[in-house]
């Protein structure tokens, strides 16, 4: 593989990171109504990633993309992936581009994004995403879709039903690839590779890259350029990280958290990611009871709900997301200032991404993972993954992103203060004595919280021990939050179809 490695310095930097300062748009090689509509979008340099893989996309040259999150990279393979489109005609239900999708909602976002870059263009484009109905889809599938943004459950039962005709890709887009790459997803990918024509051109992009599936990757694509911004898997250097000392004891850990909501002045929106997703429901019930503004989001959810609350929380209607990793890869809502990782998430890309929400497009953002003494092993591999050395805190009053005097009781539903928003919490005041103290005392208050607290506490229950044990065996596939509908049969000690593989083509 042709490497085009342009490592930046791992510096505190507030704005995107600028490849070369005279590097423009119009230096690149894209058309004038790509430029045009770029112009409306409001870039007026483009990024690392953008200025470095736009060219190689333009030469026709397959590329493997790397860079931090939030340093846009969807328009890195859609500006120059429009620009080609000017070339050539496109066929009913013949498409000649499929970007591949890890989720619903950023296979969604990136629809958005493809809209906005093409405003200028007359391209059809067709979203297959799982959980909603097939008819609308097939529809547009008829009436002849230029562009496919989908996730490879509801494009492979497309496929099956005869509804896409994948002879005429030309260009072949895995967002997230190392995601997409791994044992969750990999038959599908496999197989949807097989669809598409050998000669196409093959894009992967993603933040974080291990080598294994590095490897996997250089099957997929033929003479690759890499094209890699920073290493992988290091972190943007806009978001202030913490660890934040937490007990074990899921009650105790929520009062940790708490403080650190009401305690983070800056706090716009903000994400709290659980590893399960039992977890997330109780923790937003949790946070609900007490007038937190608040929705939760994972896998088993209906799509109407999913797509409900991540349009409230678009908004800003919703202040706190609880959510499972269905929301830690691409989203990109840049209100989002903090991050909270409720649990350590067990794979450490995995972290990379979550935090990756908030700080998006060079913004501030302040991430806090909360600790438990048995979480020891995975923050090992997350601070070796990342380089990064990061801060620890003792919890509640220490764990602000602002001085004392200036915080206030954030994440409310009410926002005038902390006086309005103790008014209509169960929760005393004064809130800042020792945390052990502050946590008792926060328990006690609250006669729903502690019947919740209650009904939850009998910790060792065999049925509980279970799938957890499952989650902390660091297998990815089926205990995954993700979107490859239908689930893969038999991926839960299934060995991963790479790890079998040799030299074998697989296209
Ligand atoms: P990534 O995929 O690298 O995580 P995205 O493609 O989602 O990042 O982009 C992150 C944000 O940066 C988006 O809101 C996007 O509109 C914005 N953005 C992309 N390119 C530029 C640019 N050249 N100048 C300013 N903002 C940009
Ligand atoms: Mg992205």
């Amino acid at each position: 593989m042709q490497r085009r490695t342009i490592l930046f310095a791992r510096t505190k930097c507030n704005t995107v990171e600028k490849t070369d300062p005279y590097m423009k748009f119009t230096d690149l090689g894209l058309s004038p109504k790509v430029l045009s509509a770029v112009e409306t979008a409001g870039y007026s340099e483009p990024t690392p990633i953008q200025a470095q893989a736009i060219p190689e996309v333009l030469n026709r040259r397959d590329v493997m993309g790397i860079a931090q999150t939030g340093t846009g990279k969807t328009a890195a393979f859609t500006l120059p992936m429009i620009s080609l489109s000017e070339k050539g005609r496109a066929r009913a239900r013949m498409p000649r581009t499929l970007i591949l999708e890890p989720t619903r909602e950023l296979a969604a976002q990136v629809e958005e994004n493809f809209n906005k870059y093409s405003i200028n263009h007359k391209l059809n484009v067709a979203l297959l995403i799982g959980g909603v109905s097939f008819e609308d889809q097939m529809r547009k599938l008829d009436r002849g879709a230029d562009v496919l943004i989908a996730t490879p459950g509801r494009l492979l039962d497309l496929f099956e039903r005869g509804r896409i005709l994948m002879t005429g890709v030309e260009i072949l887009v895995i967002d997230e690839a190392d995601r997409m790459l791994d044992m969750g997803f990999i038959p599908d990918i496999e197989r949807i590779v097989k669809m598409v024509p050998f000669t196409r051109q093959t894009l992967f992009f993603s933040a974080t890259m291990p080598p294994i599936i590095e490897k996997l990757a250089d099957q997929f694509l033929q003479n690759p350029v890499q094209v890699q911004v920073a290493a992988a898997a290091s972190t943007a250097k806009n978001i202030e990280q913490k660890l934040v000392k937490s007990p074990k004891k899921d009650f105790e850990k929520r009062a940790v958290l708490r403080g650190l909501i009401d305690n983070a002045v800056k706090l716009n929106n903000g994400i709290i990611f659980c590893n399960r997703k039992r977890d997330v429901a109780t923790l937003h019930t949790s946070l609900s009871k007490r007038d937190y503004s608040v929705g939760s989001l994972h896998g088993d959810m209906d799509q109407t709900s999913r797509t409900k609350t991540l349009n409230g929380f678009r908004s800003g209607d919703i202040k706190l997301l609880v959510a499972s990793d269905v929301a830690a890869r691409g989203l990109d809502i840049p209100d989002v200032s903090h991050v909270f990782n409720y649990d350590v998430p067990t794979h450490a890309e995995d972290y990379v991404h979550r935090i990756g929400r908030c700080g998006r497009a060079g913004r501030e953002g302040w991430a806090f993972t909360l600790l438990t003494p048995s979480d020891d092993k995975y923050i090992k591999a997350i601070l070796e993954l990342t380089g990064d050395d990061i801060a620890y805190v003792e919890g509640d009053a220490q764990a602000s992103d602002e001085p004392e005097a200036k915080r206030s009781s954030r994440g409310r539903k009410t926002d005038k203060g902390e006086a309005a928003a103790e008014n209509s919490s169960p929760r005393p005041k004064p809130r800042r004595t020792s945390r052990k103290k502050l946590n008792e005392d926060e328990v006690k208050a609250s006669p729903a919280i502690e019947a919740l607290e209650q009904h939850e506490e009998p910790s060792p229950k065999p049925k509980r021990a279970k799938p957890e044990k499952l989650e902390r065996s660091g297998k990815r596939g089926r205990n995954r939050d993700d979107d490859n509908e239908p689930t893969p049969k038999g991926l839960g000690d299934h060995v991963p179809a790479f790890l079998m593989q040799s030299t074998r083509d697989v296209r």
